[in-house]
């Protein structure tokens, strides 16, 4: 097997993490060529040193930091702006594990390039709708979705067993499932990010908090598969073995097993599946009892909103998903309440378009003038 060339965005973070586990232990398949963080510097050099890793990216403009690294070693790109310039012609796999919407226009660059994407980033494929799917299509850009259900999805989407009528997406529950109402009303920065299952970024943990995690995700499967909202339903899952199911109109659904680790769907990225078994995570059925459940939508108010969103189109997932992003940073910034993330939001979607005219099919253009005025009237309260 050839060695693959591959760049990853996001290298420090949790699925960073995991991918590069999956190259640790199979590095003869490997050359990573670069790598790439926000502003963890430290943990960058850690990595390129134990991989000799040549290219590295990094939102640092700061020169006296760029200087104290060694120049030599290194082919720094100091800005997000430039980080598409790592891509060589050689290039064969791009990891986008890159957190939030900041990646917006490095995902547009790569996506025309004609390679293969790995991508991790649902904020990214949300707020570019159609055009996400249409653009890596008119410049044969191969998409591979990393999360987890989509990726199940993608997999199961290469068999068919009649004719499709929808997809089953799965969801833990976070660390709330089991909370009353009383208890959401004060719950902490730190409950929030405890997940019970998976060890995932401060972001998406407080999304999977919210169940906002689970709406975005449904927002995800209708583009990367070109669903209609009333072909995607979401159900918990407590145990997360199956991660998503496929449902066809002669009552077979479909679905994959595994544990609930992300190296599994990352690996099928870079492998056939029968190199899987490095990982310990042999699967015994008969320790766990499987549940299916439906979710609250009172108590998570967030899918209820996630599907009128879907019904909306246009910007409406894109305005959904950046009011998001800023909610649960003034929930980070204790200046709103657990509880606020999903009401505000669904309070200033609303102010957004009896303000402003939706826009179908929308343009860059369109989504930087929506978020300006979303950054001048976002609503939390007097
Ligand atoms: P983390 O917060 O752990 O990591 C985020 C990564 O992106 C870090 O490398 C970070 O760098 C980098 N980054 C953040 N902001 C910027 C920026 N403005 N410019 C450049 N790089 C940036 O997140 P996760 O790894 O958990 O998640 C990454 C993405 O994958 C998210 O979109 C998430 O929704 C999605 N995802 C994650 C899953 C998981 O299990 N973790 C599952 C499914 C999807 P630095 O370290 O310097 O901050
Ligand atoms: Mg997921």
């Amino acid at each position: 097997m050839k060695k693959m060339n591959v760049v990853i965005y996001g290298a420090t973070g949790n699925i960073g993490r995991s991918v590069l586990s999956i190259i640790r232990k199979n590095k003869k398949f490997f050359n990573v060529e670069g790598i790439t963080c926000n502003t963890n510097v430290s943990k960058l050099l850690k990595i390129a040193d134990s991989l000799n890793i040549k290219k590295i990216g990094f939102n640092e403009k700061s020169l006296k930091r760029s200087v104290r690294l060694n120049q030599k070693k290194f082919e720094i790109f100091n800005d997000i702006s430039d980080y598409e310039k790592m891509i060589s012609k050689k290039t064969d796999i791009i990891v986008f594990a890159n957190s939030g919407l900041s990646s917006l226009e490095l995902l547009l660059k790569l996506l025309k390039l004609g390679k293969k994407i790995g991508i991790a980033n649902k904020e990214c494929i949300i707020s570019m709708g159609d055009n996400f799917k249409k653009i890596s299509n008119k410049y044969s850009t191969e998409i591979v979705p990393l999360d987890s259900e989509h990726n199940s999805i993608y997999h199961l989407l290469k068999q068919n067993y009649g004719k499709f009528k929808s997809i089953t997406i799965t969801a833990t529950g976070g660390p709330f499932i089991n909370s009353k109402m009383e208890t959401l009303k004060k719950v902490t920065f730190a409950e929030a990010i405890k997940h019970p299952v998976w060890k995932m970024g401060t972001k998406i943990s407080i999304d999977s908090a919210t169940m906002m995690n689970k709406a975005l995700e449904m927002i995800e499967a209708k583009y990367l598969f070109n669903l209609e909202s009333n072909e995607i339903n979401a159900i918990i899952h407590p145990q997360a073995l199956v991660h998503a199911l496929v449902n066809y109109e002669n009552g077979i659904s479909t679905a994959i097993f595994n544990k609930p680790d992300m190296r599994i769907p990352i690996s099928s990225l870079f492998f056939k599946f029968d190199r899987f078994k490095n990982f310990n995570n042999n699967l015994d059925l008969t320790k766990k009892s499987l549940e299916f459940i439906q979710i609250d939508t009172n108590k998570f108010p967030a899918i209820k909103l996630g599907y009128s969103i879907m019904k909306q189109g246009g910007l409406a997932p894109h305005v959904f998903n950046y009011i998001n992003e800023k909610l649960v940073n003034l929930f980070i910034n204790k200046r709103i309440g657990f509880l606020d993330i999903v009401k505000y939001n669904e309070i200033n979607v609303e102010r957004v378009f009896s303000k402003n005219t939706n826009v179908y099919n929308p343009k860059i253009e369109d989504l930087k003038n929506i978020n300006q005025w979303i950054d001048n009237n976002l609503y939390i309260g007097n």
